[in-house]
This record gives structure tokens, sequence and C-alpha cells, in this order.
């Protein structure tokens, strides 16, 4: 098999899939890991596939100007939003100003991107969620956006980014604005499929799912049921169990970023009292970013470097692939359900979780207090 990038280290961003003027290109998703095929046949060798990867061409990446914490002045952005609401407001600001937004969205069982200029589709953006989703199809639209002297944000991973960067030559940079979020690691979408499967919910079905709500994490269908207090895709994807391969290897998992604004959680804020809100960390690497970040409605505040850095090891290093992860894939590839996987591996965060559902339930302690 003729790959794109070394073998098992795809991240997904699909920017050659979108490049491949033979459409030759078909991104193979393991679960374990994802490797971008080359049809031979159809290939042409002109390597433009090479020069857009992330992997073979890395993007440069650009010591934070600023670091600030906080959030959105929009109770209504910052509401509907997972941390402080910055995404949300970034992309209501950026749409009334005449501007085009790209973002990640939950459509028809899938997390795919849509582009849009309309303020009263913005609040399909909003939210964390929590596995990788799939960028093909944005590059060219996107460039075309650019062409047509149009503005645009993109809101998405860190490679997802640096594959944006690579897609779009230099001279049409200016009017692209790109916000990649801290990243530390994504699971393929067919452990999400698989999972709510074996719970009884078929993906294509749910109209909305939710990740977390603020500093509670766990799945949510369709605005009802919350699974469990943590639910098993949940622990999963907190501890580092399923992440693609390449995310172990992440080379965007550091202080020097890829885009023009970085935003993530301010765990280790001193703004306890605003946490329940939501507060987020933001690094701003360029003028255009930092002149983006001053023109919207946004409260901002210090921060403590090391402190923020030391609450966020993603901004240090990837996540660490421990043997817990083999045992995740090898009982999943066996064809063991999520939840037992778990329950084996993480016996004792299971346990806790339980006891905490039946608290809660019986209303002796609060969702947040666990
Ligand atoms: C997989 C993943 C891992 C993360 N890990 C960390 C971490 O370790 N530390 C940390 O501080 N923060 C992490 N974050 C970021 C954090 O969860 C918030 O998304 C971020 O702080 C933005 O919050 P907000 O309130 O400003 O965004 P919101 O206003 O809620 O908007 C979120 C924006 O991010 C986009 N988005 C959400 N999920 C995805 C996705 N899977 N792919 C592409 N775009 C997406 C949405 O479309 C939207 O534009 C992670 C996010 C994701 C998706
Ligand atoms: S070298 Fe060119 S034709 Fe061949 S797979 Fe890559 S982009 Fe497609
Ligand atoms: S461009 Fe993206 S999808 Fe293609 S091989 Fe490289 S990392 Fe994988
Ligand atoms: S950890 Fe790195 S490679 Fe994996 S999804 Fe996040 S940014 Fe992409």
């Amino acid at each position: 098999m003729k790959v794109v990038c070394q073998k098992n280290q795809c991240n997904g961003c699909m920017a050659c899939v979108d490049i491949c003027p033979r459409k030759a290109i078909t991104v193979i998703d393991s679960i374990e890991y994802f490797n971008a095929q080359i049809d031979i046949s159809r290939c042409i060798n002109c390597g433009l596939c090479y020069d857009v990867c992330p992997n073979r061409s890395m993007p440069d990446l650009i010591s934070p100007l600023k670091w600030y914490q906080g959030w959105t002045m929009s109770d209504k952005n910052r509401k509907i939003s997972s941390s402080g609401g910055i995404a949300s407001e970034l992309i209501e600001h950026f749409i009334k100003k005449g501007g085009y937004v790209c973002s990640c969205v939950f459509e028809k069982g899938e997390f795919i991107f849509k582009i849009t200029n309309k303020l009263e589709e913005r609040g399909q953006f909003s939210g964390s969620k929590y596995v990788k989703s799939n960028p093909k199809g944005i590059y060219p639209n996107i460039l075309n956006l650019l062409k047509n002297n149009k503005k645009v944000l993109f809101i998405g991973l860190p490679c997802q980014s640096a594959g944006l960067v690579n897609f779009i030559s230099d001279q049409l940079q200016e009017n692209l604005y790109r916000v990649d979020l801290i990243c530390h690691g994504t699971p393929s979408q067919k452990i999400l499929k698989l999972y709510l499967e074996q719970i009884k919910y078929k993906i294509e079905t749910i109209s909305d799912l939710t990740f977390r709500v603020k500093g509670s994490f766990g799945l949510i269908v369709d605005k009802k049921r919350k699974l469990a207090a943590q639910d098993a895709y949940t622990i999963a994807f907190l501890d580092g169990l399923d992440y693609t391969r390449n995310c172990y290897n992440c080379l965007f998992a550091q202080k020097k970023r890829v885009s023009d604004i970085t935003i993530g959680d301010s765990w280790g804020t001193e703004f306890r009292s605003e946490l329940h809100k939501g507060v987020s960390l933001i690094l701003c690497q360029t003028e255009k970013g930092e002149l983006l970040l001053k023109d919207t409605n946004l409260c901002l505040r210090n921060v403590d470097v090391d402190r923020a850095v030391a609450n966020n090891h993603q901004l240090m290093h990837p996540s660490i692939r421990t043997q817990k992860v083999d045992l995740f894939f090898h009982y999943l590839k066996s064809g063991m359900s999520v939840r037992k996987t778990i329950l084996l591996i993480e016996p004792k965060r299971i346990l806790k979780q339980c006891v905490k559902k039946i608290f809660i339930e019986l209303g002796i302690i609060r969702e947040k207090d666990g």
C-alpha cells in the first residue's frame, strides 16, 4: 500500500484528498490509525499531496505574542459554549462583519465541516465535539471564497489548521483567519458510533450530541438524557485511551502554535467564581489575531503563563500512549463492547462513576461536585 505520509501516522486532515487532481487518495480509518492510501493506477506523481500534508511539510509554528484568559461578554454565547464561548463570539462577530465562518458541525450522524455567512446558522458550531472531525471538501471551498476576496474564519483542530495553511497559497492568506483548539487527541468517529449502537442508539437518528457542559463531561443525547455520570466513551476519551495512533506523536502539542489564535480551557484560573460559566485560555500568535480579538465582545484578562501551561499538558507534549491504549484497541478489535473494555481497563473509574450517579440521583451530591 502506497500512502501519503508515514504509515499509521496520518491525522485525517483530508487536505491531500482535496488537493489531488486525480482523486487518487482515500483515507482509510482502521479505528486505531488512519492512512491516506494512493491508488497508483491513477496517480501522476505531481507531488501536491506531499506538499500539502502537515506530516511531510510542517508549517512554521509561532510563539504566542500574547496570552490571555477570558470569556465572551454575551451571556447567550457563553451559555451555549463548552468553555468561555470565545469561538461562538468570534463566529458571531465575524459573520456580522460580512465574513464567512468554517467549523465543525454534527449532521446526520457525522462530524463534518460547514461554511456559512448566515447569522442564524451560527449555533450549529457551538460546543466541543470529542471526536476526529472530518474536514473533507472544505479546502477548495475556502480557497474559492478567498479568491473572491471574502474573509474566512476557520476554527478547528491544530492538524486541520495546518492542512489548511498548506493548502492556501501565501498571497491568499491575508483574508484567512485561523483559530485552533488546544487538543489532547481525537478518537475515530467509528468508536462513538459503536458505543452508541451498543447502548441502543443509532447515531444517524440523533439530532444533537453534547460532550460536555462546562466542567462536567459526559454524553448527552438530544439534550435530554445524560448517559451516566461519566459514560464509558467519555472515560476512554478523558483518559487518553482511544486516540488514533498519530495523536500520541502530535506535532502540535506545544506552546508554539500553527494558527493566528489558539483557544482552550483556563483550568488553573484564579477566577474560580467564573468557572461554572466557563473560562477560556487564549493564545494569540499574530497581529491579525490580536486585532480580531480586540474587535470582538470579549473580556480578556492577564493569565499566569506557567500556571496555564502546568494545567494543560498539551502545551508541552502529546498525550502519552500507555499500555492501556494497546489493551483498549486489543479488546475492542476482538469484539468486546466499549463499556466492558473500559470496565476491564479502568474498573475503579467505572465504580466511582456508578456511585456518583446513584448519589446524584438521590440528590446527595450535585453533578459538578463529583
Ligand atoms: C478533541 C478536542 C480536544 C480538546 N482538548 C483540550 C485540552 O486538552 N485542553 C484544553 O484546554 N482544551 C481542549 N479542547 C478545547 C475545549 O474543549 C474547547 O473546545 C475550547 O476551549 C473552545 O471553547 P469555546 O467555549 O470557546 O468554544 P465553543 O464556543 O463551544 O465552540 C467550539 C468551537 O470548536 C469547534 N470544534 C469543536 N469540536 C471540534 C472538533 N472535534 N473538530 C474541529 N472543530 C471542533 C466548534 O465547531 C466550534 O467552532 C479540546 C477540544 C476538542 C474538540
Ligand atoms: S502525487 Fe499527485 S496525483 Fe498522485 S496521489 Fe499525490 S496529488 Fe494525487
Ligand atoms: S494530508 Fe492529512 S489526510 Fe493526507 S496524509 Fe497528510 S495527514 Fe493524512
Ligand atoms: S492531538 Fe494533534 S494530531 Fe491528534 S487531533 Fe489533536 S491536533 Fe490533530
